[in-house]
């Protein structure tokens, strides 16, 4: 397709003329790639952003694919949170409003369920909604999808990280297995995979090309007279880059301890991961560094494997590796996702050897970083954007996400975009709310009860 204009769809006319009167002159990138098989009825997975258009490109297949004679449920949308549920009703009505009588219902969490349920009772074409509401009202007879010919997962990687996946499964298990099913994600890591394994038929696979150039690496190199001098040369790398997130890499659980303690002590979230960490405890420190709540993670090779976290901005080895091909996945953990990042070695002289096999000498000659002076240390450690809270309930009670963001995002709460992710052990939950929001998410926690129990909560520290 040279150009990108609607036209060339199988649209109708009335919606194709709707988009003008939107401004949709042209399709953006994924509504190029994806509508036209959206419109084909294949299956399909999306790696899109927000912003990308995305809502639009699956917006169509649905309001396109519409018998709006036909009064049942016919395509179900799936959405992380309550806003974004709001968002996607009123796009898809803003695309319909050419089509007459389209009914489309927004049903989720933290909203009374009794309107929800008389609302049904009128009927509807399109329901967007949030998973936990949606499987409640399955569950309880008063939603029926097994007519429903379209399922839309849209930014499903926040879904899962949001603990979604149970109630996806049950929802999914509703639906008739001949429908089409679209994957919107921003992300495509493996559990999207499995999901998408699941859940779609020999799905297409679409991927709009960033803007961006490819990721990149930036290696750098800085020599210190003594090997005394790491932790302060950490200390001022994190001072000089202020990353969002960074892990610092040791060889021994003995350095990871004393070095994360040396950052705390100097102001950062830091966190120490290593073999010896209780299982508990271990589920804590990883819980706190992929959900956003520490700033810095210090670990040694065999406990970072642990780690989920997409797009670090910095990685520092404290010690050279011992291995060389360690070195490069050390490295690896940094400029993903599109982005660019940085990885910096310290080293001494005596090590120079070692790390020149590994490099070359070449590059550490032209990429040695001078470290600043002590007064880059003036400025403010940076602060993680989210807190962690713990409730002491979990899988064993059968407290579920949706639960939780129901209750957290309730009259007088937080916003849903304040939650970030949601992890549910047996016996407790830890939900990231960003810093600003803990406040209120506390007092909610403290003063309302979920499923109709109270149950203890507090913010992570330490
Ligand atoms: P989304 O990625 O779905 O959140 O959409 C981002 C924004 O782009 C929304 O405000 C849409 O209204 C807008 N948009 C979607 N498709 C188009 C298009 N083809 N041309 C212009 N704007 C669009």
């Amino acid at each position: 397709m040279s150009t990108n204009n609607f036209s060339q769809l199988s649209l109708s006319k009335p919606i194709v003329e709707n988009l003008a009167s939107l401004g949709y002159e042209q399709m953006t990138p994924i509504q190029a790639l994806s509508v036209p098989l959206i419109l084909d009825g294949k299956d399909l997975i999306a790696k899109a952003k927000t912003g990308s258009g995305k809502t639009a490109a699956f917006g169509l297949g649905i309001v396109q694919q519409l018998r709006v004679k036909q009064w049942y449920v016919q395509s179900l949308v799936l959405c992380p949170t309550r806003e974004l549920a709001d968002q996607v009703s009123k796009s898809i009505r803003q695309l319909a409003r050419t089509t007459h009588n389209v009914k489309v219902l927004t049903l989720c969490g933290g909203m009374p369920i009794g309107p929800q349920i008389g609302s049904l009772k009128h009927g509807a074409h399109i329901i967007v909604g949030t998973p936990g509401r949606i499987n409640d009202l399955l569950r309880k007879g008063h939603l029926a999808i097994d007519r429903a010919t379209q399922l839309v997962l849209d930014e499903a990687d926040r879904m899962l990280d949001m603990g979604f996946q149970d109630d996806l499964d049950k929802i999914v298990s509703y639906m008739p297995a001949k429908r089409q099913t679209l994957l919107f994600s921003a992300t495509y890591p493996d559990s999207i995979k499995a999901l998408a394994q699941r859940v779609c038929l020999k799905p297409q696979f679409v991927e709009a090309q960033d803007v961006l150039s490819p990721s990149t690496i930036k290696e750098q190199f800085v020599e210190l007279a003594h090997s005394s001098e790491r932790d302060e040369a950490v200390l001022k790398l994190l001072h000089l880059y202020r990353p969002e997130q960074a892990i610092v890499f040791c060889n021994t659980k003995r350095e990871t301890t004393q070095v994360a303690n040396y950052l705390k002590q100097a102001g950062w979230v830091s966190l120490a991961l290593h073999g010896d960490l209780e299982q508990a405890a271990r589920d804590v420190t990883l819980v706190r560094f992929a959900n956003g709540s520490a700033t810095v993670m210090v670990a040694t090779d065999v406990a970072a494997r642990g780690i989920d976290v997409a797009d670090l901005e910095l990685v520092i080895n404290y010690q050279l590796s011992r291995e060389a091909e360690v070195h490069t996945h050390r490295i690896g953990r940094t400029g993903r996702a599109g982005k660019d990042g940085v990885a910096i070695s310290l080293f001494t002289e005596r090590e120079y050897p070692k790390l020149a096999l590994r490099v070359g000498d070449e590059a550490i000659e032209n990429h040695r970083l001078e470290l600043p002076d002590d007064s880059v240390l003036a400025t403010d450690p940076k602060r993680p954007s989210m807190h962690t809270l713990q409730i002491d309930g979990g899988k064993k009670v059968k407290l579920r996400p949706g639960d939780i963001l129901g209750a957290l995002t309730a009259q007088g709460g937080v916003q849903g975009s304040d939650v970030g992710k949601i992890d549910r052990f047996d016996f407790s939950t830890f939900v990231a709310i960003k810093r600003d929001a803990v406040k209120v998410a506390m007092n909610k926690l403290q003063s309302d009860k979920i499923k109709g129990r109270q149950y203890r909560s507090r913010v992570v520290r330490g």
